[in-house]
């Protein structure tokens, strides 16, 4: 057992440090409330923006196609994985985001792995943000280019690395996150795309958690910055505002051709499953048919921040209805957590690697899916663990 043994010490020092995940279950579908490990409470951390997870709408989308094409895809795309509603979700995700095509991934995490790697190499570089998502972060190093940051949302600092690495690379990119997760900021993607223009660099940008929110009815950062047919690739998540789950590469058709040829997640695991597949094109419908879930969102998010910033909070510098409350170290968050849940919310904390060291939080993820009620007995049970806890 001696060669385990660091594995033991390791966990220790997580939860020494407050970092380890304690991970809650739930008992119910997601929603604005939820039954976690036995108990009802109010959900503030899911990434159900729109509340489509279990909308009657995309539930019986699955259930029909589960009886006409069954449960498994049964290979990979490029074998005998590809049903037509595979290559219909494909079709109808390029209309709704205005791009020449798009390709499926079984996540937004495989979305990124297959994309990077399959567009530089070794003897390449990547010019990325900062505080970019682990799963770019992993494309990046699997992709085995040199990796470059530049500082968070700043153009200025890319603009500085490209000149500094001018002529040492034969291929390079330019990587950003949309909105960034943990914060809630917007990368300036219409100054990147003027950078990405001057140097003739491909832009690539991960709209997981713009999708569904940013835009006409949710159609993303690049409809947000009216970017159409610009921006090369625009990675998307269909986990997060779509309720599903799967990822997607839309953009330039000839990337979408080589990653059917060269996107490893895409040629050797397999599809998306049927139901699956058929609730995100459901999802499609719902968002093409009506802005009302999309508004309800945005006037959500303003309420609860200007609740939360009314009382004293620091909320960061969120730009959409993602709410960090800023707490600093990640003991002080997981106790701030088990408070809120004792009070019957549910916000889980995070902390290092997620976010860097010192800048633990509780991040609030509204939804559409709440009520006034529900954000007002969140705000109440923020109130109260807040002044328990001195941090207002
Ligand atoms: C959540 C997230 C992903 C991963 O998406 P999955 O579909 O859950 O794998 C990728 N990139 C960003 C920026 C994310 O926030």
């Amino acid at each position: 057992m001696a060669r385990l043994d660091w594995i033991q010490k390791e966990l220790k020092n997580l939860k020494e440090a407050g970092l380890y995940n304690n991970i809650r279950t739930l008992g119910s579908p997601q929603g604005a409330w939820l039954e976690v490990d036995g108990r009802k409470v109010l959900n503030f951390c899911s990434n159900n923006y729109l509340g489509l997870a279990n909308d009657p709408r995309m539930v019986a989308a699955a259930q029909d196609a589960l009886k006409r094409y069954g449960v498994g895809p049964g290979a990979v795309r490029s074998i005998a994985g590809t049903m037509d509603i595979h290559t219909e979700l494909e079709k109808r995700v390029a209309a709704f985001k205005q791009a020449e095509a798009a390709i499926t991934f079984q996540s937004g995490f495989c979305a990124n792995l297959g994309t990077i790697q399959a567009l530089v190499g070794k003897r390449d570089v990547i010019f990325s943000d900062e505080l970019n998502h682990a799963s770019i972060i992993d494309g990046c190093r699997l992709s085995g280019a040199t990796i470059v940051r530049y500082e968070h949302c700043n153009p200025a600092s890319l603009e500085q690395v490209i000149k500094e690495n001018e002529g040492t690379y034969e291929k390079a990119m330019i990587i950003t996150d949309g909105v960034f997760s943990m914060d809630g900021d917007i990368a300036p993607l219409d100054k990147l795309y003027e950078i990405a223009q001057a140097h003739d660099i491909i832009l690539m940008v991960d709209d997981a958690h713009g999708e569904g929110v940013l835009g006409k009815s949710g159609r993303g950062i690049v409809d947000h910055f009216n970017l159409h047919g610009k921006v090369d690739i625009e990675i998307g998540t269909f986990s997060k505002a779509f309720g599903v789950v799967g990822g997607v590469v839309s953009g330039n058709a000839v990337i979408i051709e080589w990653l059917k040829q060269r996107g490893r997640p895409f040629l050797f695991s397999s599809a998306v499953t049927p139901p699956d597949v058929a609730a995100c094109i459901a999802a499609i419908d719902i968002l093409e048919s009506s802005t009302e879930l999309v508004d309800r969102l945005w006037e959500n998010g303003r309420y609860f921040k200007a609740g939360l910033k009314d009382m004293g909070f620091d909320i960061g510098f969120s730009e959409t209805p993602i709410t960090p409350v800023m707490l600093g170290e990640a003991p002080l968050a997981q106790q701030f957590s088990r408070e809120l849940f004792e009070n019957g919310i549910f916000g889980t904390s995070i902390g290092y690697p997620t976010v860097p060291k010192g800048k633990a939080r509780i991040r609030v993820m509204i939804s559409a899916a709440h009520s006034r009620d529900d954000l007002d007995d969140g705000l109440d049970a923020f109130e109260k663990v807040g002044k328990k806890l001195g941090v207002i």
